[in-house]
Formats: C-alpha cells, structure tokens, sequence
C-alpha cells in the first residue's frame, strides 16, 4: 500500500516534469538564447542529404551543414550535445526562422533578395552551382536543351524557381518536398534528371546504393550563397555567427569539414567564400 502511494506521487511528478519539458518555457528560450549552461539550441538543417546534412539510421547526424552549425553553436557558448538538430525542408526555412521553431538554419540556404526580405542572413559560408544529375548514359550535356525535359526538384527551392525563370520554362518540372523524393523517379526513367546545387548532388551520386549509376552534368547554371538563415531583426546573433564563421575559416576548421565531409563524394568546392561578399 505505501509501497504504491510513493509510486503514484513518482509517477506524479514524472508526469508534471515532462509536462514542463514539453510545454519548454519562453520562446526564446526554446530556439536557444542563452549562453550555454543547462540550455539547448535548436538548429535547422537538411535530414536528406549526404555530405550536407544527413540524419542517418542510427540518429547520428552528418554532413558539412552539420559540422558548420555545431561550429557556430558552440562560438555562441552550445556545447555538441546541447543542439537539438530540427529538419527544415526547403520550403519550410523562412516561416520556422519566423515562428522562432530553430535559432539558425544550417541547410544549402542560399542568400536571395526575396528570402532577405523575410530572414537575415550570416555568411556566406559556401559558394555551390546548380547543376543537373542525370542518368551514366544520359545524353544530357552542356548545351543540351532542357525544355521538353523532365526534370525534379523541391518546392521553395532556387533552384525550382531558376528553371521556371529561366533554364528551361518549358521543362516538365515535377516538385517534391525533398531530393532524396526525386531520386527514384530518375532511376526509374520518370524523369531526366534531379536539378539543384552540385554540392548536393554529388553527395548522392556517391552514396553506396546509387554508385555507378548516375553522373553531373557539370553545368554551372547558377551561383547559390550559402548563408545561415536567423530571424529578421536579430542583427546581434548574424554579428555572432559572421564571426563564428569567420574564425572557422582562419583556424582550419572549415577546410577539415571540407575535406571530411565532400572527400568521399569528390565535390570539387570553391574556396572559402568572404563574409558578406555575394556572387551573383
Ligand atoms: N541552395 C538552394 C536553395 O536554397 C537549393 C538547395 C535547397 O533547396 O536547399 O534553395
């Protein structure tokens, strides 16, 4: 009997401390304002992409996007195991930065006129290309005209948008909420080819399960800015995070996550862009 009173009063409290855990406190303190201590840092990245962003089966997380903002992180005082990695799909980045769902974004975000009109932006960090990644025997090359193509790619991306602008307007374009989503529409033949940055492309080129299978066309259709995306107004955190990304350069920690992260795929980047200097 006293056995099951203390029980029911363990389960009690068990329950209104996971009620406060779920319910968390103030907003910013959710998406992460302090300065370390028992907080945590919510922080916006892909799940689906190798070399970038890649939650993998285990639960680990993985990729050059990844390394960045555990970088940053803890330049703004978040030690690895107090980020909460939260995904943001393409579509989704500008309205969790907005709701204050993820302090920063961390996810091939590129720095645009009409993105900085609803988030600012710290960096750039990477200067990428939108290419093509097509079949091995693809006759897609330089030169080729994309319009009658069926091509993939995902909703709120540049790179949707740049073929509907201006690759190729008359181009079947089928959007998807992620890339990985348009992956198996080109290995079956449903469509021509997946179009976004190179950066991400040849991390799925590489990946065991497509090896062999699929190249880049290595078109340099555009530049893409990778910045990391915060709320609009907080000026303060993109001062922060400009110098976070700033002294990842000049210590040697960004060309480590280079190296380890777009290695195995082959990628080819450009070297380390200048903070605030954007390639249009
Ligand atoms: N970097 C491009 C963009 O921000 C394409 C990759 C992506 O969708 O994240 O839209």
């Amino acid at each position: 009997m006293k056995l099951r009173k203390v029980s029911a009063a363990a389960a009690a409290a068990l329950v209104l401390s996971l009620t406060a855990t779920a319910c968390g406190g103030d907003d910013d303190k959710d998406s992460g304002s302090g300065s370390g201590g028992g907080d945590t840092i919510k922080v916006g990245i892909k799940y689906d992409q190798p070399g970038l962003g890649l939650k993998e089966p285990g639960g680990k997380f993985s990729g050059f996007d990844v390394d960045v903002a555990t970088y940053v992180a803890k330049e703004l005082g978040y030690e690895p195991d107090q980020i909460e990695f939260v995904e943001t799909k393409s579509a989704d980045r500008e309205n969790a930065l907005s709701r204050g769902d993820v302090k920063f974004i961390a996810a091939t975000y590129s720095i645009t006129d009409e993105r900085k009109q609803k988030v600012d932006f710290a960096g750039p960090y990477l200067l990428a290309h939108q290419d093509l990644l097509v079949k091995k025997d693809s006759d897609i090359s330089k030169g080729t005209d994309l319009n009658g193509k069926k091509l993939c790619s995902v909703t709120g991306s540049t790179s949707a948008q740049n073929v509907k602008k201006d690759i190729a307007p008359q181009a079947q374009l089928k959007q998807v909420g992620t890339y990985s989503e348009c992956l198996a529409g080109l290995q079956s033949g449903a469509v021509d080819a997946l179009t976004t940055d190179d950066s991400i492309l040849a991390g799925f080129a590489a990946q065991e399960q497509y090896r062999g299978q699929f190249k880049l066309a290595g078109l340099k259709l555009s530049n893409e800015n990778y910045g990391i995306g915060v709320k609009k107004g907080d000026t303060a955190t993109v001062d922060k995070i400009n110098a976070a990304l700033e002294k990842m350069v000049k210590d040697g920690s960004w060309d480590k996550a280079v190296k380890d992260n777009f290695g195995p795929a082959d990628y080819k980047n450009e070297p380390a862009p200048k903070i605030g200097e954007i390639k249009n």
